[in-house]
């Protein structure tokens, strides 16, 4: 594996925000000990043949939608079912309390595709204990039923997003968490089965 591919994947998992130039300095060892603090024992911020072989296999986790989520996720181009894990670093759950729900990424896919910008996802499922850590978080919030997502659309203010995303099917909660990211979060209330 080349630095660059390190880079590549750290970033994929979301540790690693740096450029992915195959250039190994502070941050590329920073996002190596996160990465370990999460799912390796001894973090050491030592990229070795270990690390690599538990970074292939938790992507390899994280890829392959659960049997129940059918393969929507197939169609799904700009985000990533690894863009909405759990963000407690493995101290709560696997990273997948719950599945993202269908409806929630396909209204994000759709609005990432009407403003025709990167999208970032700051928040997607929650567990319990991530969830209790968020400031100002509800105790039964959509999140940890997967159906909500905090996200910003580069160069997009959150009240044009927010103004978008009350547009979207099955949407029944959006506000501006502040001047870029929206909390969108979908069927709240049931409205019968989403299957078409
Ligand atoms: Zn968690
Ligand atoms: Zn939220």
């Amino acid at each position: 594996m080349t630095d660059r591919q390190k880079q590549h994947l750290l970033a994929f998992l979301g540790f690693y925000g740096g450029a992915v130039d195959g250039i190994w300095g502070e941050q590329s060892r920073q996002a190596t000990v996160d990465f370990q603090c999460a799912y390796m024992e001894s973090p050491d911020g030592v990229f070795g043949p270990e690390t690599q072989r538990r970074i292939r296999q938790v992507i390899g986790n994280s890829e392959k939608p659960a049997a129940q989520s059918s393969d929507f996720w197939k169609e799904i181009t700009c985000f990533s079912r690894a863009e909405f894990r759990c963000t407690c670093g493995g101290r709560g759950c696997d990273g997948f309390p719950a599945e993202p729900s269908e409806r929630l990424v396909r209204n994000a896919q759709t609005a990432r595709v009407h403003f025709g910008k990167i999208a970032d996802v700051s928040s997607g499922v929650r567990c319990q204990l991530r969830n209790a850590e968020l400031p100002g978080s509800a105790a039964n919030s959509l999140h940890l039923r997967g159906k909500a997502m905090d996200f910003r659309i580069r160069g997009i203010d959150s009240q044009s997003l927010c103004a978008y995303v009350r547009t979207l099917p099955g949407v029944d909660e959006a506000y501006a968490i502040d001047s870029q990211y929206v909390h969108m979060g979908v069927e709240k209330y049931e409205r019968g089965t989403e299957n078409e």
